[in-house]
């Protein structure tokens, strides 16, 4: 079968058969092989944010990012069919900013604790609770939560948007990550309570991360580069040489020579950094996201088999008031 190995010898030359895949290479090439060629007679489009595992980003994925670079992506890209390897929110940003096309998730369990922790109604209380200050709400939200939103921001682009929010208002509600909305206000000298209201949410994969254990792995490896997400806790913040967006972590590896790296985040984006930069030295530190991880290639295949179960839809009404919140982050984020 020449096709199937042509495909063993793509993947290895990606560096597949080093990193975690879902099994040996020729089962994840036969997949691969099968989803790609599906994936062509669609005209579809698969979008692989960085915490999915390599197979799926580097085996079948065409638009590559983190969420703000797939959301702008998606509103660029020609095709009409798009698979989003990502969570449940993920896909319907696509959606909204694409009503035409037709956008899929390979998972019904793609969910996000973020996402979650979050209604339309609280958002709704809360403004009548704070009358005035702008709602600035993280992408990590539903589109309901969306539309009740002044503007909407990546951890990509936050700090920048919140800066300019703050040339016109003393106050913004910053929803649901409370450590990340902690983070900034740390960044920015603002006070939580006072300049900044808060929600209560947090990530089930960065909030558990132990700031004492920095301390420990400095000590081990000298040199080392700390980098974590802004969804972190903020006593872990405190510790590390670098907070941002998995996209400014990624660039902040290519454009450093650190005796080694700890990035505190997701693990597929680890996997990925090892792969991009295999001369770079990396230390384990990563927790799994249940709800990244409950996409796998055979989900992509069935998706792929059988789409109609896994289509996402927003009723329009709401798509078209999430839509100007987001299109705001885009302006701001220029
Ligand atoms: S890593 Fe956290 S924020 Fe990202 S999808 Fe998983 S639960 Fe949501």
């Amino acid at each position: 079968m020449p096709g199937l190995e042509n495909e063993i010898k793509r993947l290895t030359a990606l560096g597949l058969h080093r990193r975690c895949v879902e099994g040996d290479i020729p089962r994840v090439a036969a997949l691969t092989l099968e989803i790609n060629r599906r994936k062509k007679e669609r005209g579809a489009v698969i979008c692989a944010h960085v915490y999915q595992t390599p197979d799926i980003i580097l085996g079948i994925g065409d638009l590559v990012g983190d969420s703000y670079k797939l959301a702008d992506d998606c509103r660029k890209s020609p095709a009409k069919t798009i698979i989003f390897c990502g969570v449940h929110f993920m896909a319907e940003t696509a959606k909204i900013l694409n009503p035409e096309k037709k956008v899929y998730v390979p998972s019904a369990n793609a969910g996000c604790s973020l996402s979650e922790a979050i209604t339309a109604d609280d958002v709704k209380k809360l403004k009548a609770e704070h009358p005035g200050p702008p709602v600035i709400t993280y992408i990590n939200t539903s589109a309901e939560v969306k539309a009740e939103s002044d503007c909407i921001v990546t951890s990509a682009n936050a700090e920048k948007i919140l800066r300019r929010m703050y040339e016109k208002h003393e106050k913004v509600i910053f929803l649901p990550d409370r450590f990340m909305g902690a983070n900034l206000a740390k960044a920015l000298g603002k006070t939580p309570g006072k300049d900044i209201i808060l929600w209560n949410g947090s990530c089930v994969v960065h909030e558990k991360f132990d700031p004492g254990l920095i301390k420990v792995y400095r000590q081990r490896y000298p040199g080392l580069a700390v980098l974590a997400h802004a969804e972190c806790p903020t006593e872990l913040i405190r510790e590390v040489d670098f907070m941002g967006g998995t996209g400014d972590m990624m660039r902040y590896v290519e454009s450093t020579n650190a005796a080694a790296y700890l990035l505190v985040t997701e693990c597929g984006f680890g996997e990925l950094a090892r792969l991009k930069f295999p001369a770079k030295n990396f230390i384990a530190m990563c927790r799994l996201c249940p709800y990244m991880k409950s996409i796998t290639l055979d989900s992509v295949l069935a998706l792929l088999q059988d789409p109609a179960a896994q289509e996402v839809t927003v009723p329009p009404a709401v798509a078209a008031r999430a839509k100007k919140a987001i299109e705001k982050m885009f302006e701001l984020a220029a």
